[in-house]
């Protein structure tokens, strides 16, 4: 080992020092054992390392130092939490009253903003529509509810009470299916539209449930079935009179 290399080590090769290979270490030491020039340095270096620790040590450090120091810290975070905590409840309330806002808006708009209505418009607008054949005027306003089918061949539609609309099917709440409501001379019917793929291959035609019946008109494959509910013994006066008795 040169001198230059030697003098680059000194720096490195402190007392506990960890940065050189025992071998550098011992390469070093052999150098410094045969070199009177590198020796002194290395003496010298060692000399005021030495006299800056001690000096270093006898700097008293102020008693609970370390506690205020992690007292400090533990503090510190704290604010971060409580900072970012605050910021997000801001963000909650904000985000709250958007939505009230919003819904009030909303709100105030379907209270105040109502289209009034002509009652002479609605009277003239059902004399027109019962000039229409019945079968049309009922197609059209089951049009109109969003079902869109063929109409059974086995009811009588000048018997309808009112135009159809949309009701709960009797033992299933919730569930809403077009109804149309049939009466003569104090018989009543109430006639609900069932999807085909509703109704299970083997329902008989026929089903008695105390005082009412319940009734599956024919059909000839259309996407809803007609389950006529009624409290007569048949069903004779519903049918038209240009169709003969089932
Ligand atoms: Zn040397």
């Amino acid at each position: 080992m040169d001198c230059k290399t030697a003098r680059l080590l000194l720096d490195f090769a402190r007392p506990e020092a960890r940065e050189l290979e025992a071998e550098e270490v011992a390469e070093l030491q052999r150098h410094l054992d045969h070199c009177p020039d590198c020796h002194s340095q290395a003496r010298s270096e060692r000399q005021l390392d030495e006299c800056l620790g001690k000096a270093m040590r006898q700097v008293e450090v102020p008693a609970g130092l370390r506690e205020q120091l992690l007292a400090r810290l533990e503090s510190a975070r704290g604010d971060w939490y409580r900072q970012r905590f605050a910021h997000a409840v801001r963000l909650s309330a904000a985000a709250a009253v958007i939505l009230l806002l919003c819904w009030a808006g909303w709100y105030w708009v379907r209270e105040h903003l109502v289209a009034p209505i002509d009652t002479q418009r609605v009277a003239s607008a059902v004399s027109e529509d019962v000039l229409d054949d019945p079968r049309v005027r009922t197609g059209r306003a089951l049009q109109a509810l969003g079902f869109e089918t063929p109409l059974s061949p086995y009811l009588d539609y000048s018997l309808l009470v009112c135009p159809p609309a949309l009701a709960e099917l009797p033992g299933y709440p919730g569930r809403k299916v077009p109804m149309l409501v049939f009466a003569r001379n104090g018989r009543t019917a109430r006639v609900y539209l069932i999807r085909e793929k509703a109704i299970p291959k083997n329902t008989p035609i026929a089903i008695g449930g105390g005082s009412f019946k319940a009734e599956l008109l024919p059909s000839e494959g259309e996407p809803y079935r007609f389950l006529v509910i009624h409290d007569g013994d048949n069903l004779h006066w519903l049918r038209p009179p240009e169709l003969p008795a089932l």
